[in-house]
């Protein structure tokens, strides 16, 4: 048996763990969890643990329900939550989801994820990502509609002294650390209720795992401070949304590929392909970087977000925007996708944001010029006379742009892709059938 699994089984002994919870993530992004005794984990390491994947979202059809979890011993953490006795017995560990036969399933968005990294890998890169990532605190209340109200009243950077946030953010960033995940920064966003904590980077599958965890304790800190919080992309109408900016880079060994110290941004073609190629797909991506119907409603004018494929140093209404807080560092050149939001499948998303940037790579595509305007004061001839190209503003029409991506697809692989577009059309088409407040207020007078 190898070493890390030697590590798992002696660790689950020493701090006696009684229930180790193995996790993998569906094709939505939900977060699966199946809690086995430890006695089983040896099995579960030879032969993984069975369970019906027709019962999943988007694992697999019924004819071929059977569909095994092989936990994934590196990712072995201990779960902050102290039982009765005071002392924590809870650990988990992603899972890879396999076949019968032992083969990768095609639709684990783990292995969408690790195909795209070993790509990267043929190439000679590897990748590494840091999110920083937005949501809300709410107060409890009921999910059937009524607005929500939010558990603060800060704005940005606000130290608010007389709630629940600085408070929030504290435990939140104990837990995450203790399970060894690293924050940057943390700090109030601008709308009320709203908070930011940006994760220090890690290679792009632990990431993914990461924002998957970071979730989970996000809202079990959330309970256990009397609130709720959410990942929704855009909760209120009149207050900005959600984001998850999405840093990337791409190192040759110990060399950050996007570094160039001679080049006035200190970016290299590489690094320009790379964003030439997220410019060039970012139409085709959007339904993965923000899948929910409520995701468009953060993609408007205004709010910080971005609405037309544009870029610049430091542009915050572009796409993508290169940080220049330290651009002398080598190591620390990058590039932010801004689009994703909160919600997003993050192994789908890395994932399509690579294949995109790395096609712009491997053809080398020409960065078009930087976004000098803010995009958000032009009109839309004003943006198409400048050469923007509009991001899609519903899930409709990014799913008409997904269908046609010999780009997604690929990336995706075409269980993912079908399984993917099927269940988004649903959703659109669900909601489009929706008679809302907003229209019974305009109409009713009609
Ligand atoms: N919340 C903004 C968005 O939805 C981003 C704010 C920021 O620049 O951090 O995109
Ligand atoms: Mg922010
Ligand atoms: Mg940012």
């Amino acid at each position: 048996m190898d070493r890390q699994k030697e590590f798992v089984l002696r660790t689950l002994e020493e701090r006696d763990i009684r229930f180790v919870r193995l996790w993998f993530t569906d094709v939505l992004g939900y977060l699966k969890s199946v809690a086995i005794a430890p006695a089983e984990l040896e099995g579960a390491f030879s032969e993984g643990i069975g369970f019906d994947g027709s019962a999943i979202e988007g694992f697999s059809r019924v004819s071929e329900a059977d569909t095994v979890a092989k936990p994934d011993p590196s990712t072995f953490q201990i779960l902050p939550w102290a039982h009765k006795d005071g002392a924590q017995h809870s650990a988990r560990m992603f899972c890879d989801i396999a076949m019968p036969d032992g083969t990768p399933s095609w639709a684990d968005p783990r292995h969408v994820l690790r195909r795209q990294l070993s790509k990267a890998s043929d190439l000679g890169f590897s990748c590494y990502v840091h999110p920083e990532i937005e949501f809300f605190l709410l107060e409890n209340g009921p999910v059937d509609g009524t607005p929500p109200v939010p558990a603060d009243s800060g704005g940005y950077f606000d130290q608010a002294v007389h709630d629940s946030a600085p408070n929030f953010r504290r435990h939140a960033i104990d837990a995450l650390e203790s399970m060894g995940i690293s924050v940057e920064f943390s700090h109030h966003e601008a709308a009320p209720g709203q908070q930011e904590i940006d994760l220090r980077y890690a290679d792009a599958l632990s990431m993914a795992d990461n924002v998957m965890t970071f979730r989970y304790i996000v809202k079990e800190v959330a309970i256990n401070e009397g609130v709720r919080a959410t990942f929704m992309p855009k909760p209120f109408s009149d207050q900005a949304g959600s984001a998850m900016h999405t840093h990337m880079s791409l190192f040759e060994g110990e060399n950050n590929a996007f570094h160039n110290p001679d080049d006035p941004m200190q970016l290299s073609d590489t690094g320009k392909a790379f964003i030439a190629g997220i410019l060039e797909h970012a139409n085709e991506i959007s339904a993965v970087t923000n899948q929910w119907v409520n995701s468009y409603k953060r993609l408007i004018h205004g709010g910080e977000a971005p609405t037309a494929a544009s870029w610049g140093p430091s542009n915050r209404s572009a796409l993508i925007r290169v940080p220049m807080y330290t651009p002398n560092k080598a190591s620390s050149r990058r590039v932010e996708i801004r689009s994703p939001d909160s919600a997003c499948n993050p192994y789908l998303t890395f994932a399509v944001l690579l294949a995109a940037g790395l096609r712009g790579i491997e053809k080398g595509y020409e960065l078009p010029p930087e976004a000098e305007d803010d995009v958000w004061s032009l009109t839309s001839a004003e943006r198409r006379a400048m050469g923007y190209k509009e991001l899609p503003s519903s899930l409709d029409t990014a799913l008409r742009e997904m269908e046609r991506s010999e780009l997604v697809a690929e990336a995706l692989g075409e269980h993912v892709f079908d399984f993917f577009l099927r269940n988004k059309r649903r959703e659109w088409e669900e909601y489009r059938s929706q008679v809302t407040p907003f229209e019974i207020k305009t109409y009713l007078g009609l």
